[in-house]
């Protein structure tokens, strides 16, 4: 007889764009002639960059003969790939890492997921509220979260990012071992400085705290004064593991490739007080489960990295910016409070009054046809907002601006 792991019961049944998908689908059976414009889930519309494409094309011709053809390749990245990360995202910012310090993956959903495996069971965690779904579910299922009572997980500190608090997050009110920092913010599209990420860097040097950095959406900052890494704060190599994606920055949602940095010089500690590498942890538990990106996707993230394709992705980015731009004016001028959008493509709006976040999804849906996704969703601070994301092709956002304008105003 099979035991199960029983945290996963604790989980509640729905996922959040599986619960919005069945929302819009019976709206698609009862209103079969309606254009639905979906801002909801995160996922990019344009086509990958023309250099990342020839050089996949090529990486197809290199496995077509003996001689160029790659079987399994090194579990933690080829090194082509980690030599031009470190080059191009690193060294330009003053961040020297080593290359057995980064660790190539198929996306930061999985590594933001599974580098739970080499904490134990019973750390603390703390969020910034809303947050992506993946750090806590992710936490539960391994027992670390705790029992879900109103709402929220009790071994969970919630940190809320709210208009209130111009969505800068103050320490924990309680201790907390492990930290989730998510910048630029999903789902709220904004930032931190220089000065509150060194704020977050500094409690968690004098604290013990570990910090989970997720910066999938670093290729979206604007503002040349925003942080990319979080790195770029002294001492966070010391309390800072940090996740990159080429999803968002290079169209890679569907040809999976991320990577994730653990310094050497981060250490977690044996319950004895014993310092151990988490570096060693992580590559242990890669090489264990996990056989490496394939060499065809780790060519053609490579090809991000030349002058074209530097370009060419850039490119991409400025149209979804623009996007953002036209969907925050457009916005604003119906007289919604929207924040972020302007170094990331989420926009983060505020209900009117008196609805919350699943009835304004709602109202926009069957009134507008235009999808959005609940805030609620993301944590209990997102109740009352909705996220609208950037990623959209130009015709559509512009209709969803304009049927937003007439409905409004
Ligand atoms: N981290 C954040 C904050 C995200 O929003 C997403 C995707 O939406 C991911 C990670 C997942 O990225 P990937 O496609 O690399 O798995």
């Amino acid at each position: 007889m099979a035991l199960i792991n029983e945290h996963f019961l604790k989980l509640p049944d729905n996922y959040l764009f599986s619960d919005i998908a069945k929302k819009v689908n019976s709206f698609k059976v009862t209103h079969p002639k309606e254009k639905i414009i979906r801002l909801g889930i995160g996922d990019v519309t344009q086509p990958l960059a023309p250099a990342v494409v020839d050089a996949m094309h090529k990486a197809v011709e290199d496995m077509t003969s003996k001689d160029t053809f790659h079987g399994y390749g090194p579990e933690q990245g080829y090194s082509f790939l980690i030599d031009a990360i470190i080059k191009n995202d690193y060294t330009p910012r003053g961040i020297t890492l080593e290359p057995s310090e980064v660790f190539v993956s198929d996306g930061a959903k999985s590594d933001t997921g599974n580098i739970g495996d080499i904490l134990r069971h019973d750390n603390s965690i703390g969020v910034t509220d809303p947050v992506y779904p993946v750090y806590i579910d992710s936490n539960v299922m391994s027992g670390r979260a705790g029992v879900l009572e109103s709402g929220k997980w009790s071994n969970v500190v919630y940190i809320p990012c709210t208009a209130e608090n111009g969505f800068i997050p103050d320490l924990p009110s309680r201790r907390v071992d492990i930290l989730y920092l998510c910048y630029p913010n999903n789902p709220t599209g904004t930032t931190l400085s220089k000065d509150e990420l060194k704020k977050w860097v500094n409690y968690a040097l004098a604290n013990d705290v570990l910090i989970m950095y997720d910066a999938a959406y670093e290729a979206y900052i604007q503002n040349p004064e925003t942080p990319h890494s979080i790195y770029e704060i002294k001492g966070a190599k010391k309390v800072a593991i940090e996740f990159r994606s080429f999803s968002k920055t290079a169209g890679f949602t569907g040809v999976r490739c991320g990577y994730t940095v653990v310094p050497k010089e981060l250490n977690g500690f044996t319950l004895e007080g014993k310092r151990v590498q988490l570096n060693k942890l992580w590559n242990r538990r890669q090489c264990t489960k996990f056989n490496g990106a394939s060499y065809i996707t780790q060519r053609g993230a490579e090809a991000i990295y030349t002058p074209e394709g530097k370009e060419q992705v850039q490119k991409t980015i400025n149209y979804y910016m623009s996007n953002a731009r036209i969907m925050k004016e457009g916005i604003q001028k119906c007289g919604l409070e929207a924040y972020g959008g302007e170094d990331a493509p989420y926009l983060w709006i505020k209900a009117p009054k008196g609805l919350t976040s699943w009835k304004f999804f709602e109202k926009l849906l069957y009134e507008v046809y235009i999808v959005g996704t609940p805030g609620v969703g993301f944590g209990p601070s997102g109740e009352g907002y909705l996220r609208l994301t950037a990623f959209g092709d130009r015709d559509d956002t512009l209709e969803a601006m304009a049927r937003l304008k007439k409905w409004m105003l």
